[in-house]
């Protein structure tokens, strides 16, 4: 296996002589310049290369594997309405419904001016649902490992024709078992095709995948497993199990913040966490794994058009999950990996733009906070909850929910100096004293 560090990488997306097309797309979307691993990434995926990645979500994988794959693809993109003559042609894999959509959505994005039909297939609806348009035909398919076994199992489609197959989050489908699954999968594949493995980590248990299912691959790398984004800022709080939704209404409150994920351990914590802030008046959905796929897009897309407040939400069902801009994440519980911790941080901060990650930590946390300390070699002392008089608390802005939440001199006098609230409780209380 050899690095691929020293290639020259591209400066602009010009260089990288993607079709007019692609580039229309990419315009219309206002992408200036390739990102990292876009630049190491794209130039390999067209000169045919298998590849190991390295990059996490918000480095702008996606780009880096869609647009060298609708481009490879291209040339033979045909608008016959027969479905024989639309064959799988390229096969996505993600492990959870939120990334394939998203996945999907990119591919959909990128390759809008090909004629290029694609589709995305996962658990939680039903297979009839998925089926026509599988009948039909389409070049580029996403999926997750279970869903993609049941199609084939019902011989919806066929994968006998797949050209280009991409493993994303590879780490994330062991973690989460899909392992028998992908060796399944592979044995329904030709031995004669093109594979981009895509991890945020990798260990041994990745290297074996990558040695039994890519052909003499180059490795990228663009980020540290253990890195979290430079421009994240990261604050944690002391706070009794007890008293974590109190510290959690307060630091909202108190931060101004817009909108966050709010992360916990288990769907149990992560429901009741959402009744526990609706009662407060915090504008708050929960999505986890055990809830009808409907309400986790619903929630995702009311979250995403900026409806809701907060989105609590376990780490599984977070994964992947990209939302522009967002402002801030909440580890209300720490995770028991330290992995998710930077994954869950990596949410925010992300393409350069500033973000903030507070983490809630109660004393029988500290052990996972040294472990998430050692692993991303920075120390995280513990700094005083933001300090706000009971009677500012709550109030939020945003359209939706500020009409019950509280009148409008409350809103008005709650507003404080958002420096103040970083500093120790009797400083920030001082302040603002005329005297
Ligand atoms: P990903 O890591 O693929 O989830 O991408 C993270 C975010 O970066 C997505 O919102 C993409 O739309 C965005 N993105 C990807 N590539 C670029 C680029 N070259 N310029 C600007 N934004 C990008």
């Amino acid at each position: 296996m050899s690095e691929s560090s020293a290639l020259e990488a591209a400066g602009s997306f010009a260089e990288l002589n993607l079709s007019p097309e692609i580039q229309r797309a990419l315009d219309e979307m206002g992408y200036q310049t390739p990102t990292p691993i876009q630049k190491q990434a794209i130039p390999l995926v067209l000169a045919g290369r298998d590849l190991m990645a390295q990059a996490q979500t918000g480095t702008g994988k996606t780009a880096a594997f869609a647009l060298p794959l609708l481009q490879k693809m291209q040339p033979f993109a045909n608008t016959s309405t027969s479905p024989a003559r639309h064959p799988v042609r390229a096969l996505v894999l993600a492990p959870t419904r939120e990334l394939a959509i998203q996945v999907y959505e990119s591919i959909v994005t990128y390759g809008k001016h090909m004629p290029l039909r694609s589709t995305v297939v996962y658990g939680g609806v039903g297979l009839d649902t998925q089926t026509p348009q599988l009948r039909a035909g389409v070049e580029v398919l996403v999926a997750t490992p279970g869903r993609l076994l049941d199609h084939a199992g019902s011989r919806t489609l066929s994968l006998a024709q797949v050209e280009y197959l991409v493993l994303d989050e590879a780490d994330r489908m062991l973690d989460m078992g899909f392992l028998p699954d992908l060796k399944r999968i592979l044995s329904l594949l030709p031995q004669n095709r093109q594979t981009l493995l895509f991890s945020a980590t990798f260990d041994d248990n990745i290297t074996r995948l990558a040695q039994s299912f890519l052909r003499d691959p180059l490795k990228v790398e663009v980020a540290r497993r253990n890195t979290a984004a430079e421009t994240v800022e990261q604050v944690v709080h002391k706070a009794r199990e007890e008293d974590k939704v109190d510290a959690l209404v307060r630091v909202v409150n108190a931060r101004e913040i817009s909108q966050a994920i709010v992360f916990t351990r288990t769907k149990l914590t992560a429901d009741r966490l959402g009744r526990q802030l609706l009662r407060r008046s915090l504008d708050a959905a929960v999505i986890h794994g055990d809830k009808a796929q409907s309400e986790r897009l619903l929630a995702l897309d009311r979250f995403k058009r900026g409806e809701t407040r907060l989105l609590v939400a376990t780490d599984i069902a977070a994964r992947g999950i990209d939302i522009a801009e967002l402002p801030c994440v909440v580890n209300y519980e720490l995770p028991y990996s330290p992995e998710d911790y930077v994954h869950r941080i990596g949410r925010t901060g992300r393409a350069g733009a500033e973000g903030l990650a507070v983490s809630l930590v109660a004393p029988d946390e500290e052990r996972l906070l040294a472990a998430i300390e050692k692993f991303i070699h920075r120390s995280l002392p513990f700094v005083p909850l933001p300090d706000i008089a009971p009677s500012a608390a709550p109030a939020w802005t945003a359209p939706v929910a500020v009409p019950e939440l509280a009148p409008a001199t409350q809103r008005g006098r709650r507003r404080e100096p958002v420096c103040a609230l970083l500093m120790p409780p009797v400083q920030a209380k001082e302040a603002p004293r005329p005297e």
